[in-house]
């Protein structure tokens, strides 16, 4: 049943037969016992991939991208159904997003398998006597992909389909939380024929990701969860130099001036601040609306709000707007930002605290959809990454002072702005610190475009063409030549 490790393409026990379960958070129930690997495991993992090396950064794009091509098209026809199915189960998220992530999946992998071919180098006359210059892309080696449990298949994608595109191979440690719905995903690329040891992956928790970063073996480490890891991460991975990408947590504003249409601005905020039970990196955070709007605002986005469906069991109500939470200690966190705010003088005019309906006692970590206003800077509301469903909202008169209130926290990763003014939406989209800024739009992710965080929020980023060049390793070969024979 713990035969979760996969090593040189044999799933198999972690080597002490240590193992750990997975939780439904939906009932706080077990579905599934997976390995609880130690620095043994590790490194097994590591030398398979270390040994995969040279054959498969040698092989030609082309190949690879027809790997990650068919590797693709038997997920979709075997394993998808069953990732979403998992991944409802492990993270409960309605099928309906379970869906939504496991197909944006495959579509990640698919767009960087033709990057595959793409990779190439340039190169210039000598400056100084009679030589050439060449630059060439390498593929850095193993990498590390260690992985939140928010979006575990598509975020593992964003890792793999770039890494392997440029030749790397891979070391996986999904979350411990939900690493379920990766196993489908990875058996994919197995069925298509990888190559032994490409892609290898070790189950386990902090330990195992610990390990995983400390070992020689590692030359780059991919990673997406919170700040206090990614900190601890970046220390480690210091010290033997490793290149990192680190996407960690946000704080999102989300601004709405009082040209903007109402409507739309309240539906994309409502959306991205509950979708996944606001437990999303870039979730609306915190709301600024302008004093002209503020009431019409508040009312209709509290409207909504009490109306949004949270499904007890995302399997049966597949539609919900949202489920449970991941765990007790992400609910503890949530009800003591609400607790604070409202100690402070906040108002919840929605929710505050778990929806009362029988389907709801069940065991699982629910929380519902709540909306505070009378909200304050000094709030944690206002000023930490609640992860969680929860509106403040909060006003301001110019567009100086919301940008100053948005920039007021140390993340920085995605910003919202709505407005039917150019000005206006020019101006905020340079001056909001962060990496992603969308504009009259709720969502700031699209395959071609750069996503990372600036300040706390992390370093470097992924999708793109950044995200393929964070695996390359660029080489300057200066070669002299002799005179005209
Ligand atoms: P987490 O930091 O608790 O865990 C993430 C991963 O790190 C897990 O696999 C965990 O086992 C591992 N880990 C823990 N300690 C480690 C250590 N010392 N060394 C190496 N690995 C270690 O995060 P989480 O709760 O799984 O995810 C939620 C967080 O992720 C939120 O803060 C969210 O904002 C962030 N996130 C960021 C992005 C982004 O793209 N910026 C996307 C999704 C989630």
């Amino acid at each position: 049943m713990s035969e979760t490790n996969l090593i040189a393409n044999r799933w198999q026990t972690s080597l002490s037969g240590k193992t750990r379960h997975v939780i439904n958070p939906a009932y706080n129930r077990p579905i599934r016992e997976i390995a609880d690997s130690d620095a043994a495991d590790v490194d097994a993992a590591v030398r398979a991939a270390a040994q995969a090396f040279p054959r498969w950064s040698h092989a030609s794009g082309r190949e690879r991208a027809q790997l990650l091509h068919d590797a693709m098209s038997i997920f979709r026809s075997r394993y998808l159904e069953e990732s979403a199915r998992l991944l409802t189960q492990e993270n409960g998220k309605p099928l309906s997003d379970s869906l939504k992530e496991v197909r944006y999946t495959a579509d990640v992998i698919d767009f960087y398998a033709d990057e595959a071919r793409r990779i190439t180098g340039t190169h210039f006359a000598g400056d100084m006597g009679s030589t050439h210059s060449f630059v060439f892309k390498q593929p850095l080696g193993v990498a590390a992909a260690i992985l939140p449990w928010n979006f575990p298949v598509d975020l593992l994608a964003w890792k793999l389909g770039p890494g392997l595109a440029a030749g790397c191979t891979f070391v996986v440690k999904p979350s411990e939380e939900a690493p379920l719905s990766t196993i489908p995903f990875v058996q994919a690329f197995l069925d298509a024929g990888l190559p032994e040891g490409v892609i290898n992956v070790v189950m386990g928790g902090g330990v195992t990701g610990a390990a995983l970063v400390d070992h020689p073996g590692v030359a780059k480490i991919a990673f997406t969860g919170s700040v206090d890891t990614g900190v601890r991460i970046a220390q480690a991975a210091a010290k033997n130099m490793k290149r990192t990408t680190l996407e960690l947590g946000g704080s999102a504003p989300c601004l709405v001036f009082a040209d903007a249409d109402l409507e739309a601005a309240v539906k994309g905020a409502l959306r991205r601040c509950y979708s996944h039970t606001g437990q999303i990196c870039i979730s609306v955070n915190r709301i600024f609306v302008q004093a002209q709007i503020f009431e019409a605002f508040v009312e209709r986005y509290a409207e909504l709000a009490s109306k949004l469906t949270i499904a007890a069991d995302g399997l049966l109500e597949p539609d919900a707007d949202m489920g449970p939470m991941i765990n007790a200690a992400a609910v503890d966190k949530v009800r003591q930002h609400v607790e604070d705010a409202a100690a402070r003088g906040g108002r919840v005019i929605v929710g505050g605290d778990a929806p009362r309906a029988e389907k709801y006692a069940g065991g699982g970590f629910f929380f519902a959809p709540t909306v505070i206003i009378d909200v304050t800077a000094e709030m944690r509301v206002m000023r930490e990454e609640t992860f969680g469903p929860v509106a403040p909202i909060a006003s301001f008169v110019t567009a100086r002072e919301a940008v100053e209130a948005a920039n007021a926290t140390p993340y920085g990763l995605a910003a919202y702005v709505y407005t039917r003014d150019l000005d206006t939406a020019f101006h905020c989209a340079r001056s909001l610190r962060c990496g992603g800024v969308g504009i009259n739009v709720n969502d700031i992710t699209d395959i071609r475009g750069p996503f990372g965080g600036a300040g706390m929020s992390g370093i470097g980023r992924e999708l793109g063409e950044p995200g393929i060049d964070s695996y390359l390793e660029t080489k300057h070969v200066r070669l002299a030549y002799g005179s005209m024979p």
